[in-house]
């Protein structure tokens, strides 16, 4: 019995989450008096040295695609019978973890912000209800299934560790069952990982305007994030939404652009070190959040931030 952790990869890298991920496991695992172990896809034997020395007693290292892992990860858990199987909520966990679930007939909780242990039994926390709850949820069924998201909890602490690595070997070929047809490169952005973040909100008039948002956060050396209305409208990608139904982000800066601050926004991002906010609205609900606030039309404020920068570059 374990806590089975797994570890995303990211191109060559081990997705950060997995770090976050180990670092709750340890925890859980000791009060279970269970094993902390990790699977990886792709990778090699550095790659699950890593995961070792960030607490995995034991890490199943699979040569084939990530793509594959979906049976892979299946058929694991059915052989070592983890308690508790741990996903970060990226993209890729959030597609890949119902999967295992559905196939193993198992629970799962998604989107989960913190995890405990409470006499012996395994709690996980989500926000409810637009998030102004917070669930505590039980699983009964074995595996329990959980996805966390990235950047809400403290990743372990990475020492020299001993720890065993099991190779093993992908049942799938996926360029069999999968052909690539066409290769598409698709334009995304890492927001959870940006320093500095500038969002906007329904407070713009046209798609057309986050053109100035880019100008103002390209200056800033920072990304442009959005509130949800203007995602479901089509006028930027999902993966720049920032909040409960999009990304958590901790950046540096964070600067709300025409955002009221409802508590699904700032489920994403009240956490930032710093908030400016920008509203014409005195008594919008950001300013109540925000370290500085400007009362004003964007319209005006905005192009005053970027002409003040420009004249500081130049
Ligand atoms: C299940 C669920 C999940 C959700 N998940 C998310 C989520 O992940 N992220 C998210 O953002 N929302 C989410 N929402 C939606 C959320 O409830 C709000 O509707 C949304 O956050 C509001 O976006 P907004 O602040 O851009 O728009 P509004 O609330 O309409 O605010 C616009 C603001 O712009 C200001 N403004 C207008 N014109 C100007 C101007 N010229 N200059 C300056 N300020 C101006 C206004 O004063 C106002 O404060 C979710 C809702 C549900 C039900």
């Amino acid at each position: 019995m374990s806590v089975l952790v797994f570890a995303e990869m990211k191109g060559k890298e081990i997705h950060p989450v997995a770090f976050e991920l180990l670092g709750k496991g340890e925890e859980i695992s000791k009060e279970l008096s269970i094993k902390l172990e990790a699977v990886v896809f792709g990778g090699d034997e550095s790659t699950a040295q890593e995961l070792i020395d960030y607490g995995a007693e034991n890490v199943y290292l699979y040569e084939g695609e990530q793509e594959s892992c979906k049976e892979c990860l299946s058929s694991l858990a059915t052989e070592i019978k983890p308690e508790i199987m741990l996903f970060g909520a990226t993209k890729f966990g959030r597609a890949l973890a119902p999967r295992i679930a559905a196939s193993l007939n198992a629970g799962l909780t998604a989107d989960c912000i913190d995890l405990r242990v409470e006499e012996k039994e395994f709690i996980q926390i989500r926000p409810a209800f637009t998030g102004n709850i917070l669930a505590h949820i039980k699983t009964r069924s074995t595996p329990k299934l959980t996805t966390v998201r990235y950047r809400v909890m403290k990743p372990a602490e990475k020492r020299k560790r001993e720890g065993r690595i099991i190779k093993k070997e992908s049942s799938v070929d996926i360029k069999k069952s999968f052909p690539l047809v066409k290769r598409e490169k698709i334009e995304s952005i890492d927001i959870q990982n940006a320093d500095i973040i500038v969002s906007g909100g329904r407070g713009l008039n046209s798609k057309e305007d986050f053109k100035m948002l880019e100008k103002l956060a390209s200056l800033l050396g920072g990304v442009v994030g959005s509130s949800r209305p203007l995602v479901d409208d089509g006028w930027i990608s999902k993966d720049h939404q920032v909040g409960f139904s999009g990304n958590t982000v901790k950046p540096r800066l964070y600067i709300a652009i025409g955002i009221s601050g409802s508590s699904q926004h700032l489920a994403g991002m009240r956490n930032s070190e710093m908030i400016i906010a920008v509203n014409s609205d005195p008594s919008a609900p950001i300013f109540r959040y925000a370290d500085y606030g400007i009362v004003g039309d964007l319209y005006e404020v905005v192009p005053k931030l970027i002409e003040g920068l420009e004249q500081k570059v130049s």
